[in-house]
């Protein structure tokens, strides 16, 4: 892709904040530079929102929620598929678009639109299935009417690593059922949320359902509108440490929430697996997204009669992987998000080498610009590691060994996450009881990757709380009314 490309798409993208269907500046006229993590290059100035703004927007949310709510779900689900439709027009722009302000490659940013899109599409169905019950209460006195409401204006918070898909996995169910919504992306890749807002403003959406501030101060920004009482429902999508604070100050208002919050996936082998569908799921569950994924696997747990050769395999792989922008082709490796990313992964891998781990790839910086760091892999990583307890958020697989099913069980839980788990075993049975045994809430069973929008995303333990995605995912959104009509 050209420069000249990348600059004309670049002046596409609105700078400014969406509220109450008006781009406007900042009220105290600070700018973000948004930059290239590949190159450090700023690739456009946008607004930085200031509390006010925050409120601001939250007011058009408020102003908007009544006449939202009243619209038909089958109006509310044209506009999403009519957004869908046109992000499908313009999918080369989105994805590159992506790779520009994350790093992904091309290819992955590519499928990220396919998934991101498929939410808009997924909940323009959901939105007109909305249902409730209706029956004889036991005793015969009377009917039970059980309805569905949306829940009121929310506040929607998504992280940097999947600028597209954890912003459509929010707002696609919550216009869906009928909620006004103030998105506030990630101040380092807040583009394609902006560029998302700009098509469903095309796709008719009206003026204030949705609301986009972007911000360096989140913190800041973020307190007014989660203390007011105006608001019904905040998701957050984000590191745990940041949803306990936002749990804390939800706790005021006794808001509704939805926290998807960070993971340890653990990713067992056992003796009986397939090695071939474990070294391709290995190399999916650990190195999609350069291994910045909530789902990522973390925690190589193999079984000692396969490790070595599942080892060998998966360094092989990652020997061949090429390191670059993700604009350029064939590149497997795009850069982490910033500096600190990388220097996360390097003392992650130095502290277990340091305990005795092996080093058997990569394990180095890679010189900028742009904050790259090595596929790597370590093996015999003993269990006082700290790569085994935090999320490595980088292109790092670290192996453990194991001797019996029971053995692997408790490693695997071993951690206060519970987002995702992945198992290889071609023994049904096994695979089976794994299903009740690990912690997680979600699995992959001989596969690397399982996300889909017409499933439930979401974790257990300090992974957090509610669902997206799937029949779930609306429900979020909703709020069960009980009506009594006792017999006439
Ligand atoms: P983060 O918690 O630092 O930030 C997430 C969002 O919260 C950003 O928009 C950020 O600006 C905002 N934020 C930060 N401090 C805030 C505050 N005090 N008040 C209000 N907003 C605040 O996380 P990140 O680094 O952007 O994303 C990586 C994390 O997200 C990882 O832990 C990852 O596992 C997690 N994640 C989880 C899922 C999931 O579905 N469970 C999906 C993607 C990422």
């Amino acid at each position: 892709m050209s420069a000249a490309s990348e600059s004309e798409l670049l002046a596409t993208v609105p700078d400014r904040l969406f509220i109450g269907g008006e781009w406007v500046s900042g009220s105290g006229g600070g700018s973000i530079d948004v930059r290239d993590p590949a190159t450090g290059a700023v690739l456009k100035t946008i607004a930085d929102a200031t509390p006010a703004d925050g409120l601001a927007a939250l007011d058009a949310a408020v102003a908007a929620a009544d006449s939202w709510a009243a619209t038909a779900p089958r109006q509310r689900g044209e506009i999403l598929r009519g957004a869908f439709d046109l992000l499908q027009e313009r999918r080369d722009d989105v994805a590159l678009l992506m790779t520009l302000e994350m790093g992904k490659p091309l290819a992955e940013a590519a499928g990220e639109v396919s998934y991101g899109g498929e939410f808009l599409r997924w909940f323009s169905e959901e939105a007109v299935r909305i249902s409730g019950r209706y029956g004889r209460n036991p005793e015969g006195t009377g009917q039970m009417v059980v309805s569905q409401r949306p829940v009121g204006p929310c506040y929607l918070i998504t992280p940097w690593n999947f600028p597209l898909a954890m912003a459509t996995r929010k707002i696609a169910p919550a216009l869906a059922a009928g909620c006004t919504v103030v998105v506030k992306p990630a101040e380092l890749t807040p583009l394609t949320t902006l560029y998302v807002a700009r098509l469903l403003e095309e796709a008719g959406l009206p003026a204030g359902v949705l609301n986009v501030i972007t911000t360096s101060t989140s913190g800041a920004v973020s307190e007014p509108i989660i203390a007011d009482p105006r608001l019904r429902k905040l998701s957050f999508t984000g590191s745990t440490p940041v949803g306990r604070t936002l749990m804390k100050q939800a706790a005021q208002n006794v808001l509704r929430t939805s926290m998807e919050l960070g993971g340890n996936a653990p990713f067992v082998v056992f003796g009986d697996a397939d090695l071939d569908k474990a070294v391709e799921g290995a190399l999916l569950a650990k190195f999609r997204n350069i291994g910045q994924a909530c789902t990522a696997a973390n925690r190589f747990i193999v079984h000692r009669s396969v490790a070595a050769e599942f080892s060998r395999r998966v360094a092989e792989r990652v020997g061949a992987m090429r390191i670059g922008r993700g604009t350029e082709e064939g590149v497997a490796i795009g850069p982490l998000i910033d500096d600190r990313a990388v220097d996360k992964a390097d003392e992650l891998v130095q502290d277990a080498v340091s305990r005795g781990a092996t080093l058997v790839a990569g394990g180095h910086r890679v010189d900028g610009p742009g904050s790259f760091y090595e596929p790597t892999v370590v093996t015999a990583v003993p269990l006082d590691s700290e790569i085994l307890r935090e999320e490595i958020f980088g292109p790092v697989v670290s192996v453990v060994e194991f001797d019996d099913e029971e053995e692997a069980v408790r490693l695997a839980n071993d951690t206060e996450y519970g987002l995702v788990s992945y198992v290889f075993t071609e023994n049904l049975a096994r695979g089976q009881r794994m299903i009740d045994k690990l912690d997680t809430g979600m699995m992959g069973l001989n596969v690397g990757v399982l996300s889909n929008a017409a499933a439930p995303f979401g974790g257990v333990k300090q992974s957090g709380l509610g669902r997206e995605g799937g029949l779930e995912g609306i429900h979020e959104y909703l709020s069960t009314k009980y009506t009594l009509i006792p017999n006439g």
